[in-house]
């Protein structure tokens, strides 16, 4: 085993504390740095970015009927099984899309937020949206419904995302919900 030689410059920076300086200034920089602490959820909601994968949403055509065609692929692309597809007739003279879901429900315990159903929906009817505040404390709110599902969320498709907004507590069936004040955006990237 070779001895280690005497190494001038190791010595220079033991001396001079430059390991210690260089910490130091990585710490002094955030501390004069811009706080990216967010005043959640009193104050301030993020909006997330349009790839994130958050509850299910199912959508509605401009005329404001069901874009779901209760084909259950969906159902069938699903690793986990957590999607339950019931279709019937709806007798509206619309052809092959007359099938609606008569039952649509999702097992959000059970969801991975894979986004294997929205790649696998043929009408674009279902989206994984930005909703991410799915905490209850009652175990049957864990299964959505289609009735739910079809309730447009706070945040729009068409929203870029990506930045804190104002938030505002609303109450809703499922208790009280912080919603984001999406005209009141303040552009803080986080
Ligand atoms: S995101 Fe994945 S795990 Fe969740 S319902 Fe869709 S396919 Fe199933
Ligand atoms: S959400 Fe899409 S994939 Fe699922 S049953 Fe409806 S149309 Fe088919």
């Amino acid at each position: 085993m070779s001895k280690k030689g005497f190494d001038l410059f190791d010595l220079v920076k033991k001396v001079l504390f430059t390991d210690f300086v260089k910490g130091l200034t990585v710490t002094l920089g955030y501390n004069i740095s811009k706080s990216i602490t967010m005043r959640y959820p009193d104050e301030e909601k993020w909006v997330p970015y349009r790839r994130f994968r958050g509850m299910h949403t199912l959508n509605r055509d401009e005329n404001g009927r069901e874009l779901c065609v209760a084909c259950e692929l969906c159902a069938k692309a699903c690793p986990t099984g957590c999607i339950t597809v019931i279709p019937m007739e709806d007798n509206s003279g619309r052809g092959i899309s007359d099938r609606v879901a008569k039952v649509w429900t999702v097992n959000v315990v059970r969801c991975l937020f894979c986004g294997y159903c929205e790649d696998a929906c043929p009408t674009r009817a279902l989206r994984l949206g930005r909703e991410y505040e799915l905490a209850c404390t009652d175990f049957s709110c864990t299964l959505k419904s289609r009735e739910e599902l079809l309730v447009p969320q706070p945040v729009p498709e068409s929203i870029p995302g990506g930045y804190v907004v104002k938030s505002k507590f609303e109450r809703t069936p499922q208790g009280i919900k912080v919603v984001p004040e999406l005209s009141k955006y303040k552009k803080r990237s986080i």
